[in-house]
């Protein structure tokens, strides 16, 4: 099987020390995060996580890599649960699952040169070879595999001394260093001058078919995962609410909030623009996003929804199936399209 890293149910709630409180409820106030989450990484794809600011992006990523406690829910890798924290095994999950963040300039020390920082992660992760000389090549491996050409170049330089992308390539090489099977990348080129994002997405997909990779792409940009992710999966307010290939969800978007986001996407075809979508202006996206101090009953989407009915207040839509898996689709390797919208219950009027 695929199938290299699962969540099911993964929930982060925030506790909030102070703020509003309310006449109804003892309970202890939290941000909903991340609800009841359930996604799938699979080897050798791309699965791109989009929405807008604060919708929990980042919060997924930070779970899978175990760098915050979850409330609740399950994390597997290879079948087995993640539990506890400590450990072995807990040692050997840290190294499976490599994490690449947004600023590569915060990631990378600037005291350190990149033959440091790589180093490092070599050793960490006892792959640093028995002599100076076996390092020094696995060191020029790793920048080889991250196409910075000749490796003798940058070894030596220090983070300032390399742009933005060599920067994040750095980075990229560091993870690598661990040998990991999965990469989870939260934003990775948003922080990059749009000339060189393309170039920065197409190494990722170069390393995750040359190394048959796991990658998770979190973005605000649904255009940049038609074009670099297998799978997109669209969150609002800490829900997942549609997934499938990202073809199918970029072409035919079921969900509401998909087709909010792809209006006020740049054009998915100028491929020059990839990333160009920060945050839409709120009145564009129709409406801001919710609290998710007190999240919307129902449906999260329904105080912004257009075809919001009686019951998206009152009660959360499960997934509907669109396009049921055809023997067909299992052989190319694609995913079932799904939406959490009560307009594709059976029987509603679409
Ligand atoms: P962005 O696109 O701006 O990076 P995001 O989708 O990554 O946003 P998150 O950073 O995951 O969103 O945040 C989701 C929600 O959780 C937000 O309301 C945020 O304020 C809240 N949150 C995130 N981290 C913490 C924290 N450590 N403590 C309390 N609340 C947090
Ligand atoms: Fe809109 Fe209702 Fe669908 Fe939510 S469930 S997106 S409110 S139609
Ligand atoms: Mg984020």
């Amino acid at each position: 099987d695929d199938v290299v890293l699962e969540a099911e149910g993964l929930t982060k709630h925030f506790p909030v020390r102070r703020g509003v409180r309310t006449l109804f409820t003892r309970e202890r106030r939290a941000v909903h995060a991340v609800d009841d989450l359930r996604l799938t990484l699979r080897r050798g794809r791309v699965t791109a996580l989009v929405g807008e600011s604060g919708s929990g992006k980042s919060t997924v990523a930070r779970l899978l890599a175990q760098l915050y406690p979850r409330t609740s829910g399950d994390i597997r890798l290879h079948g087995k649960t993640v539990t506890v924290h400590g450990g072995r095994k807990f040692r050997a999950y840290c190294r499976q699952v490599q994490m690449i963040f947004q600023d590569p300039f915060a990631s990378l020390n600037p005291v350190h040169t990149v033959r440091y920082h790589l180093t490092r992660a070599l050793k960490i992760h006892g792959r640093a070879g028995k002599t100076s000389a076996e390092l020094e090549d696995n060191l020029n491996q790793l920048l080889l595999r991250v196409q910075l050409t000749p490796p003798e170049r940058y070894l030596d330089k220090f983070p300032h001394e390399l742009s933005g992308g060599q920067r994040q390539r750095v980075s990229i090489a560091r993870a690598l260093g661990a040998d990991p099977e999965v990469l989870l990348a939260d934003e990775p080129v948003s922080m990059l001058d749009v000339s060189i994002r393309l170039g920065v997405l197409n190494l990722l997909r170069d390393l995750k078919e040359r190394l048959n990779l796991a990658i998770l792409y979190i973005t605000h940009d649904i255009a940049s995962a038609r074009y670099f992710a297998d799978e997109t999966m669209v969150m609002y307010a800490g829900r997942l609410v549609e997934g499938g290939d990202s073809e199918t969800v970029t072409q035919h978007p079921a969900h509401p909030y998909t087709r909010l986001l792809i209006e006020s996407a740049p054009d998915p075809d100028r491929l020059d623009r990839v990333g160009d979508l920060k945050d839409a202006p709120e009145d564009e996206a129709g409406g801001e996003p919710p609290s998710l101090i007190v999240p919307p009953s129902g449906c999260r989407f329904h105080p912004r929804c257009i075809h919001a009915m009686p019951k998206c207040s009152t009660e959360l839509p499960p997934r509907f199936e669109l396009s049921p898996r055809s023997e067909l689709a299992v052989i190319a390797g694609k995913s079932d399209h799904w939406a959490a919208c009560w307009l594709y219950e059976e029987g509603a009027a679409k």
